[in-house]
């Protein structure tokens, strides 16, 4: 009877454990791909997102294709198309990749029960992390909620398990089951072609990952450490949407940057698997504590007075907030679905601290509009900047958005990019337009408050009124 290798987010052949298992076992294998319902926590896709998951899944049918198999498109709640599959085809086994996100975790132990009830294999393999994040306890027993320790467990874990390789061959079954056409799954933007800009970045799937791996490895992890600061410098590897879909597997990065002591710092090197031990722990947090994306990990946050001014926010998403790094970043959030992670941690800061906007809502905006959109990463580290996560910055230590941008931005290069209208504002003027004297506009060609806005609010007066609010959850 057919193997079911069922993708959902490890859209790869590389690395890919259940698709090798099953392409090795000598069986028919079916390969297929669910469009489930959203269900809560599990990390539903936005519209970026989408578009990306479209491009995905062609990418994925055609290696597919290349080994004789075939992609079956369906959608639906995932019990009821894998009832309907087996149904059609016959087959006798189920092999999955596990995802860890709490949705999809409660989904499989349901689907796995009722699957294995009637006399059906089931086989789950592990590939979204580096290690199993059941593995990764405190010498208490109980889960880690400061990065620091955690990240020294998991340099004692070792190297992650070596990678596999691709399968040569699938032996495709008879006769596939039924497909839908992806086309008719609408994840494209109809008019207007917001995502439009996406491909110049982009490439999705497998081989555009392996391609940004390289080019990273090649020119930009020497450096990393001090350039990944710097959103103007081209010093960070672009995997996470990558990533998000499992198009490449955590581990094959890991391993991909090993043995390059020779010609690349150590730091460079240790500094960008923190980041991937990073992407681990937001992990580890939703897994211990699935109300990560909903409720504050400290609950003391729950009285916060925010003031949710809907204009307000609305400025925020477009930016046109007046503070060029933070409109700057939400543009390029805006034009290619990504934002350089020191412009999330300001504008996700200037969100909750100077507009008292609930986290909640900045984070369900990136949910939406990130082609890298990840259910454990986006809400650890937008709790992380409110300063009610776990092991979070410390609420009072307020970014002041003027001199985040002039230290890292000091030319203004990332600002000009994608704040066209103050190109030609002097470098000392173009983190505070609103500070220019009347002259250095005019030849700038900006009329403040009409070519660019004047700023919404105002950093001083913000920033104690944070504090203050701070203060009245602080108690005594
Ligand atoms: P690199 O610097 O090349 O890092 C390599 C990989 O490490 C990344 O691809 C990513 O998988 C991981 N990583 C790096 N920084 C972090 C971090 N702070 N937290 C977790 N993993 C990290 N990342 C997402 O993948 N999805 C999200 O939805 C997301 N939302 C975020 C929201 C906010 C408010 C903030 C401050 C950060 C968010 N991040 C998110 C983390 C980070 O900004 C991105 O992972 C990073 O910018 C991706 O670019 P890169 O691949 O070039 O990173």
């Amino acid at each position: 009877a057919p193997i079911i290798v069922w993708f959902r987010k490890d859209l790869r052949l590389d690395d890919n454990l259940a698709l090798k298992a099953a392409a090795d076992s000598g069986r028919r294998v079916i390969s297929l791909y669910i469009r489930e319902p959203p269900a809560p926590g599990n990390g539903s896709l936005g519209p970026a997102q989408d578009w990306w998951l479209h491009h995905s899944l062609v990418s994925l049918q055609r290696s597919l294709g290349n080994l004789g198999a075939e992609l079956v498109f369906r959608r639906g709640s995932a019990d009821t198309v894998l009832d309907e599959i087996v149904r059609e085809t016959g087959a006798g086994s189920i092999y999955w990749n596990r995802r860890h996100d709490p949705g999809g975790i409660a989904l499989d132990t349901v689907i796995k029960r009722d699957l294995k009830s009637r006399g059906l294999m089931v086989v789950s393999f592990p590939g979204q992390l580096l290690h199993d994040p059941m593995k990764l306890v405190t010498g208490a027993g109980g889960p880690y909620r400061v990065y620091t320790p955690f990240w020294r467990a998991l340099e004692r874990m070792g190297d992650p398990p070596s990678t596999v390789e691709a399968p040569r061959r699938i032996l495709a079954p008879e006769a596939n089951p039924r497909s839908e056409r992806l086309a008719d799954w609408g994840l494209l933007p109809t008019a207007p072609d917001w995502a439009r800009e996406f491909p110049e970045i982009w490439t999705p799937g497998e081989a555009g990952a392996a391609t940004k791996l390289e080019a990273f490895i090649e020119s930009a992890i020497g450096g990393y450490r001090e350039g990944r600061d710097f959103p103007a410098r081209p010093s960070t590897s672009l995997l996470s949407p990558h990533l998000a879909l499992g198009e490449i597997s955590p581990a094959r990065i890991w391993h991909a940057t090993a043995g390059l002591a020779g010609h690349i710092a150590t730091d460079d090197v240790v500094h960008f698997r923190k980041e991937l031990a990073w992407r681990e722990f937001c992990y580890h947090l939703l897994f211990h504590f699935p109300a990560l994306p909903e409720n504050n990990w400290n609950d003391r946050f729950d009285a916060f007075p925010w003031e949710n001014d809907d204009d307000l926010f609305d400025r925020w998403t477009k930016g046109m907030t007046g503070y060029p790094m933070v409109d700057a970043g939400m543009r390029q959030l805006w034009r290619h679905g990504w934002m350089h992670n020191r412009v999330r941690m300001i504008v996700a800061s200037f969100l909750v601290k100077h507009l008292m906007i609930d986290w909640r809502r900045g984070e369900k905006w990136f949910r939406q509009t990130l082609v890298d959109a990840d259910p454990a990463s986006n809400a650890a580290n937008w709790q992380w900047v409110a300063g009610s996560g776990a092991d979070a910055s410390p609420f009072f230590r307020i970014f002041n958005p003027v001199l985040q941008s002039e230290k890292f931005d000091p030319e203004g290069r990332y600002i000009r990019r994608f704040v066209p209208e103050l190109s030609r504002l002097d470098n000392r003027y173009i983190h505070r337009p609103f500070a220019a004297p009347t002259a250095a506009l005019e030849h700038a060609g900006i009329a403040l408050g009409k070519d660019y806005p004047c700023p919404i609010v105002d950093h001083g007066v913000a920033r104690a009124r944070a504090l203050t609010a701070y203060k009245s959850i602080q108690g005594e």
